[in-house]
């Protein structure tokens, strides 16, 4: 039975945040003061394995991805992924690509085929002030690694106004000789990321930049797909934009979230989170509670209002507490 909302929209995709913590510190996405939860609060691999095969068999899932906080802190991440590449379900993991070289083979041979890593620049001064760690070299080259190692990569930046936006063409090109796929991801508002709409380096705004040096043509995105992919023309890879604040695509969003302690979430801004966990470890079923969540979701933004600069203040307001790096992207 497929997982349908008050719009009819079906969810087939699911994010699943296996751990909340983190080892860059980027200033778009965790806080300063940030606290992480204590190893028990976490979903244990089985749990994750578990709720993971009930969206799969008995809702039709048929996407899941691993994210965080950084999934690669987890130390069964590898165990996690070949659990889940057995229900056959197409599986993604998003990284910062820290500690890859430890987990590149292992990951390759439990079935994981495609990452999408983090990297915001290609300067390590920058690197060091937007990810508050001093450790771009090591990511690069992580980068390089599972590139060669044959894993299908595509590069997220997240692009904020006088941040790092002179960058944007050194990741389109990019695209020319490898078949590497760049996604600029306009800057989003989360709890304590210091979010506002004039730090928002839009949507239009890159591809008339990008438009100014090279032509390129756009390719046909799945259906549900929350980017616009680009390829100039006779180029390797692509790039994409995934356009959240100036274009919204909520109506043909088909994703679902479970955090790291087993909350699920309607929407990446959702204010309201069903504790999944906590019926699970009572002996519960768990059904009702995934069904009721989905029937409950907003028709846009988690109901918050549209991210126009007029409105700044009120999104700014009624943001969900929590920040990004425990939400999983
Ligand atoms: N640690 C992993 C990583 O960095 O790839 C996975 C978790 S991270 C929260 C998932 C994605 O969210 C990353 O691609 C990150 O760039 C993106 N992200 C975090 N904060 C964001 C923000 N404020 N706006 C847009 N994207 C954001
Ligand atoms: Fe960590 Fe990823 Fe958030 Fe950066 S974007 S702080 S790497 S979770």
């Amino acid at each position: 039975m497929p997982l349908q909302d008050l719009h009819s929209r079906t969810h087939r995709s699911l994010r699943i945040s296996v751990v909340d913590k983190c080892d860059l510190r980027c200033t778009y996405c965790m806080p300063e003061d940030q606290h992480f939860l204590k190893r028990e609060e976490l979903m244990t691999r089985e749990e994750v394995v578990t709720i993971a095969r009930l969206f799969v068999e008995r809702y039709g899932i048929t996407k899941i991805r691993l994210t965080g906080g950084e999934p690669l802190l987890r130390p069964d991440v590898v165990e996690i992924v070949r659990d889940l590449a057995a229900m056959r379900v197409k599986l993604g993991l998003t990284t910062n690509a820290v500690s890859l070289h430890k987990y590149i083979d292992g990951l390759a041979a439990a079935g994981l085929r495609s990452l999408n890593v983090s990297l915001d620049t290609f300067d390590a001064d920058r690197f060091k002030r937007i990810a508050r760690r001093d450790l771009y070299e090591q990511v690069w080259n992580n980068v390089r690694l599972a590139h060669d190692r044959g894993m299908h990569i595509k590069l997220n930046m997240v692009v904020m106004r006088g941040v790092n936006d002179d960058e944007i063409l050194r990741f389109v090109e990019l695209t020319e000789h490898n078949g590497i796929d760049v996604r600029f991801i306009e800057f989003m508002p989360f709890a304590g990321n210091h979010w506002g709409r004039d730090k928002v380096y839009t949507y239009a705004e890159m591809l008339g930049l990008i438009g100014s040096v090279h032509s390129f043509d756009r390719l046909n995105d799945d259906i549900n797909s929350t980017a616009k992919t680009y390829r100039v023309p006779g180029w390797r890879g692509t790039f994409a934009v995934i356009s959240t604040v100036t274009e919204p695509f909520c109506g043909s969003c088909d994703r679902l979230r479970i955090t790291a302690e087993g909350k699920m979430r309607n929407c990446l801004f959702a204010r309201e989170e069903t504790d999944l966990l906590s019926a699970l470890r009572r002996g519960d079923d768990i059904t009702e509670l995934i069904e009721a969540n989905v029937a409950a979701k907003h028709a846009m933004l988690g109901g918050l209002p549209p991210f126009k600069p007029e409105k700044q203040e009120e999104v700014l307001n009624d943001l969900s507490e929590r920040p990004m790096v425990s939400i999983g992207g």
